[in-house]
C-alpha cells in the first residue's frame, strides 16, 4: 500500500497554492494514465491535487468563430458536443478512436495532453529506461520495436507518444491555455510537447507549478473537410501503429489549404509540415499526396520491428486525403 495525500481544492488559485507548496505532488484529473503510472511504481508522488471540483468542463464557442474546451470536459463529452462534431469532425473521430468507452467517460483533456508513453519497457521496472530513470539506458533499442517511433527520436528514447486526440489537435492547430503563480500563459500546441533528444523525462514545457485550464481551437474552415484514420492491431482499444489526422480544402483541383498531423510514429504529436509545404498550391492527385508524405518521411529512422511503419504510413496519408477530395 502506498501512502498518498489527498486534496480536492475548489478553485483555480487554491489549487495552484497546493502544488506550489508541495514540490513532489501531482494534479490528478480522470486518473486514467497517472493511477496506473503510480499503481505500476513508475511515478511516486507524495500528494494528489484532484482537480475535478473546479469549473473547467465546459465548451463554448469563442467570439471570432473558434471553440473553448476547458481542461477538465470528459473525453465522451468533447467527441459528442454539437461544435466539435459539426466544426473538426477530426477530433471527434480521433477522441473516438481512442480508449474504450469506459475511459473516455472518465479521461478529461487536460489529462489527455499529458498522457505518457505506452512502451512497455516504461512500464516494466525490471527493463532500462531513461524516461523513468534518466541515464539509465534504453531497453527498447534492443528491444521489441514494432510499437516505437520512427520520427523524432534520439539515441536515448524512442518511444511513440500515444494520445489520439493530441494528433487532431496538433493538425488544427491548438492553443492550450494555462495558470501559475505566474499568471496565465498561452502555448500553442506545436511547443507543447517537446522531442525526447537527451532529457526523455521531459514530454512537455509545462513547468511543475502549472494548471492546463483550457484549449483553444481557432476557427478553421477547412476542419469541417477533416478526417482522422487510426491503423492499428486490432479494432478497438488498441493505441495506434500510425495516425493521420487531415483537414483539407480544394480550389480548381489544387490544394488550398491543409492542414496534416501524425500519430503513432513519432515521439510527440507530429505535425507534417514537409507534405504541408509540398502540397500547398499542388495538384489535389493522389501522386501528390503520395510524393508529399514521402517528403515528410525523409528523415524517417526506422527498427528492425517497425520497419513498415514508413510504407504504412505513405499510403495511409495518401487514402485520408484521397478520401478529404
Ligand atoms: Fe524508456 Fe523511451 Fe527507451 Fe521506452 S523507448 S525504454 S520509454 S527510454
Amino acid at each position: 500500500m502506498k501512502q498518498l495525500a489527498y486534496v480536492r481544492p475548489r478553485t483555480v488559485p487554491e489549487a495552484l497554492e497546493t502544488i506550489t507548496t508541495a514540490p513532489n505532488a501531482k494534479f490528478l484529473a480522470g486518473g486514467t494514465n497517472l493511477i496506473d503510472l503510480i499503481r505500476n511504481d513508475v511515478e511516486h508522488p507524495d500528494t494528489v491535487v484532484d482537480v475535478t471540483a473546479l469549473p473547467l468542463a465546459d465548451v463554448t464557442e469563442l467570439p471570432d468563430g473558434g471553440v473553448r474546451i476547458g481542461a477538465l470536459v470528459r473525453n465522451s463529452h468533447l467527441a459528442a458536443h454539437p461544435l466539435i462534431r459539426t466544426r473538426y469532425p477530426v477530433l471527434t473521430q480521433a477522441v473516438l478512436a481512442g480508449a474504450s468507452a469506459q475511459l473516455r467517460n472518465m479521461a478529461t483533456v487536460g489529462g489527455n495532453l499529458l498522457q505518457r508513453t505506452r512502451c512497455h519497457y516504461f512500464y516494466d521496472t525490471s527493463a532500462a529506461c531513461n524516461k523513468r530513470t534518466p541515464g539509465e539506458g534504453c531497453a527498447a533499442l534492443k528491444g521489441f520495436t514494432r510499437n516505437h517511433a520512427i520520427l523524432g527520436t534520439s539515441p536515448h528514447c524512442i518511444a511513440t507518444h500515444p494520445s489520439d486526440m493530441n494528433v487532431a489537435l496538433t493538425a488544427l492547430n491548438a492553443t492550450i491555455e494555462t495558470e501559475s503563480p505566474r499568471g496565465t500563459r498561452r502555448i500553442p500546441i506545436a511547443d507543447f510537447h517537446v522531442p525526447p533528444g537527451t532529457t526523455p523525462q521531459v514530454e512537455t514545457t509545462l513547468t511543475h507549478d502549472e494548471l492546463i485550464t483550457a484549449v483553444d481551437l481557432p476557427a478553421l474552415s477547412a476542419a469541417t473537410n477533416s478526417r482522422y484514420r487510426k491503423v492499428r492491431d486490432r479494432a478497438s482499444y488498441a493505441f495506434a501503429l500510425v495516425s493521420v489526422a487531415a483537414a483539407l480544402a480544394t480550389e480548381n483541383g489544387q490544394v488550398k489549404e491543409i492542414h496534416l498531423a501524425l500519430g503513432g510514429v513519432a515521439t510527440h504529436p507530429w505535425r507534417a509540415t514537409k507534405a504541408e509545404e509540398y502540397l500547398l498550391g499542388a495538384p489535389a492527385t493522389e501522386e501528390s499526396f503520395t510524393a508529399a508524405a514521402s517528403a515528410e518521411l525523409t528523415n524517417a529512422i526506422p527498427h528492425p520491428d517497425n520497419k513498415f511503419k514508413v510504407e504504412l504510413t505513405r499510403r495511409t496519408i495518401t487514402a485520408v486525403l484521397r478520401d478529404l477530395v
